[in-house]
């Protein structure tokens, strides 16, 4: 009868040494504990969120991107080598754990073709896969000067490739110390095994048991370091990953400006960060992804989105702790931001503490021209592995910076007060908001109140010289295709994106309020918007405020027209039209097709710029940065244009009148001819 392959469970080790393997594992797993406790509490100290509900969403984000990794395989090269360790570690401890089931509980598990296809020879490539992914990973941190590598990293990768290259030594000495005639179904541990074949029996054992114990006391320190190392990305990550903001793309966390108990606004301490903020602070892996795609960080200005949450981090580490005794004596913040007892009297901490918690976030923990440098692209959050939410905490911090503590960029001061005084930026006359009408024959909602449209062109449409011509290529095509819209002249405001993203509250509810009543008194249910930002505001913000309205893109509307044969090209181009995503079209609201199909309806050929879709390059204008002085790096349009010239296209294409002056302008700085158009622009000239 023929043997059934197996092995001997534990071969050369004592059976009644097995409890000091398990009592370590207990002590490592204390430590474990011990860690969480520590960690729960600092975050414990954040402001409430609901990131739990709808368990089923999450789940499915949890599957992609924690467990299959697909946002860290993005980036291919270093994707693959952190996959090669996942699933190599991810293997190694199920056979582990088969291992102890077998050896301490009685299952009869390994034998016959799960021994010999799962335990040898999938255990043995995993094992592979897993010492070559960490040797390239150490190699990778020690050349590569641009990643952020700590000791502790490099110690943590260390004792995993001794924990790996140990395995197979064990099972090397195992199978010549046995014979073992299933040693070809382990191919690594086969070869290990040709070192040890002039050893002596006694030297076999005594060599196995020493590597054996010494595996597994470096297995259990690591356990017991694995919390407090990089390592402790493989719990947190996929909690953050769980925890993740299920709302659409962009939202902002809602303020009610009318709350009259309503006391403070933003975040002006690191408690008034959510307890989320706080979980993603812990979480981050100091990959740099984020800090490789921000085109603030890449034209040298202060802002670096991984330090602003490393920055987090390090605050967290030292006011947390202080913040949680307080907290859990019963304290509360006052409203001067001090900590006072149940009775009202202040909170007992030492000078020291008292030092530590008059630190500012802004100034102290973390650069205030930094705060300002950010356009709320979007491109760090696209990136990051972790999905840790970096924008909407800057303009958490903007609001408190503005709200409470009037503290901004002084160009910001006039932008805010045309706000207010004339509902747009650049402080025209709001009674000539409809001026660029004039011989167009656009009729208004109260001229035409039966409109399926309301065409809302915005600030710059409006009053922006540039983009005053794509509101009239765009209203030629509209009116060519039989489109029945009609705009609110003068009775339009600003959206508010720029105040909102400037941290100014107040000013945005002010704009959006009055938008959204005068909208609803004329019952508009579809609005037509050529820019991104008044898009995110209409549609994204605006619910939040009772403002339920359909918002279509130009770049959709045009394409559907053209898919439906209502605008057609009437001259065939030869044009290479190198076409720019906007941030808060692509990374926000997922709209990438729907500009190239109307620059192809053009007749163009669409040329990509290296960084295009999802990795597009920000103009520099957004999250208010249209009305904000550069003052430091170069200026991001600029970057752009050089891009576009890399391309070597005969033109650009934007859908966003910001892009379209930032690129503008950059084309100007490098002295190019290259025309950067709109995409309605392009179409009308068609037509
Ligand atoms: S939103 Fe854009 S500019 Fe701001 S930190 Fe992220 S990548 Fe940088
Ligand atoms: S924030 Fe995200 S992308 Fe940036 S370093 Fe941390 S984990 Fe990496």
């Amino acid at each position: 009868m023929e043997e059934t392959a197996s092995r001997e469970i534990m071969w050369n080790i004592d059976h009644s040494l097995t409890w000091i393997m398990y009592l370590s594992f207990l002590v490592a797993l204390g430590f474990c504990v011990y860690f969480l406790v520590k960690r729960w509490r600092l975050m414990s100290i954040g402001a409430p969120v609901d990131r739990t509900s709808n368990w089923k969403q999450r789940l499915k984000g949890m599957v992609l991107d924690a467990l299959l990794q697909l946002r860290v395989l993005k980036k291919p090269g270093a994707g693959v080598m952190h996959l090669g360790m996942y699933v190599g570690m991810i293997i190694m401890v199920i056979a582990t754990v088969v291992t102890a089931a077998q050896s301490d509980l009685g299952f009869q598990l390994i034998y016959g073709d799960f021994y010999l296809y799962f335990m040898s020879l999938v255990v043995d490539l995993a094992g592979l896969a897993f010492c070559i992914a960490m040797v390239a990973c150490i190699v990778r941190r020690c050349v590569n000067k641009k990643l952020d590598t700590k000791p502790g990293d490099i110690i943590v990768l260390v004792l995993l490739l001794v924990i790996g290259l140990s395995g197979f030594v064990v099972e090397g000495l195992r199978i010549v110390g046995t014979d073992d005639p299933w040693r070809a179904w382990s191919p690594i541990g086969n070869m290990v095994s040709m070192l040890f074949v002039n050893f002596t029996p006694e030297q076999i054992s005594m060599t196995h048991q020493i590597v054996w114990w010494s595996h597994m006391a470096i297995a259990f320190s690591l356990i017991a370091y694995w919390m407090y190392s990089k390592l402790v990305h493989v719990l947190l990550m996929p909690a953050d990953v769980w925890c993740r903001s299920l709302e659409p793309k962009g939202t902002l966390p809602y303020i009610n400006v009318e709350d009259e108990n309503l006391t403070t606004m933003g975040v002006g301490q690191l408690e008034d960060f959510t307890w989320k903020d706080l979980l993603d602070a812990e979480a981050c892996v100091r990959c740099g992804r984020c800090e490789d795609v921000c085109p603030a960080f890449n034209t040298g200005k202060a802002l670096s989105p991984k330090n602003m949450v490393q920055s987090l981090r390090s605050e967290l580490e030292v006011r947390g702790p202080i913040v949680w005794k307080a907290q859990h004596d019963g304290a509360k913040r006052d409203d001067m931001g001090a900590y006072v007892t149940a009775e009202g009297e202040p909170y007992p901490f030492s000078e020291q503490q008292q030092v530590t918690l008059d630190r500012t976030l802004v100034g102290d923990a973390f650069d205030s021209q930094a705060l300002w440098d950010c356009t709320t692209c979007g491109a760090c959050m696209a990136a990051c592995p972790t999905l840790i939410e970096h924008t909407p905490k800057i303009v958490k911090m903007r609001t408190y910076q503005v709200s409470m503590e009037s503290a901004f960029p002084p160009e910001a001061q006039a932008t805010f007060r045309n706000l207010e005084n004339n509902g747009n930026p650049w402080g025209l006359g709001w009674q000539t908001r409809a001026k660029w009408t004039e011989g167009l024959d656009v009729p208004t909602l109260a001229e035409n109140p039966d409109a399926e449209y309301l065409y809302w062109p915005g600030c710059s449409g409006a009053f922006d010289a540039r983009s005053r011509k794509v509101s009239i290529a765009l209203v030629g095509l509209l009116k060519k295709a039989g489109v029945n819209f009609a705009i609110l002249g003068n009775e339009e405001k600003c959206c508010g994106d720029s105040a909102r993203r400037m941290g100014n509250e107040f000013v945005y509810y002010m704009l959006a309020s009055e938008n959204i009543a005068t909208m609803q008194a004329y019952g508009v249910k579809k609005i037509i918007v050529q820019c991104p930002h008044c898009m995110q505001t209409l549609s994204r913000d605006y619910p939040q405020l009772g403002g339920n309205f359909e918002v279509i893109h130009h770049s959709q509307l045009l394409a559907q027209l053209v898919h439906e044969g209502k605008l057609q090209c009437s001259a065939a181009g030869d044009k290479k039209i190198a076409v720019h995503d906007s941030c808060y079209l692509g990374r926000y609201q997922d709209e990438y097709e729907a500009p190239r199909a109307v620059v192809s309806a053009a007749g163009a050929t669409v040329v990509e710029f290296e960084r295009s879709h999802e990795k597009s390059f920000c103009c520099g204008a957004g999250g208010g940065r249209m009305w904000l002085e550069d003052k430091s790096g170069k200026r991001m349009g600029d970057e752009r244009a050089k891009q576009a010239l890399d391309t070597a296209c005969d033109e650009v294409a934007t859908s966003c009148p910001f892009c379209l002056t930032m690129l503008a302008d950059g084309m100007a700085a490098c002295e190019s001819e290259t025309k950067v158009r709109d995409i309605a622009e392009i179409l009308a000239q068609v037509q």
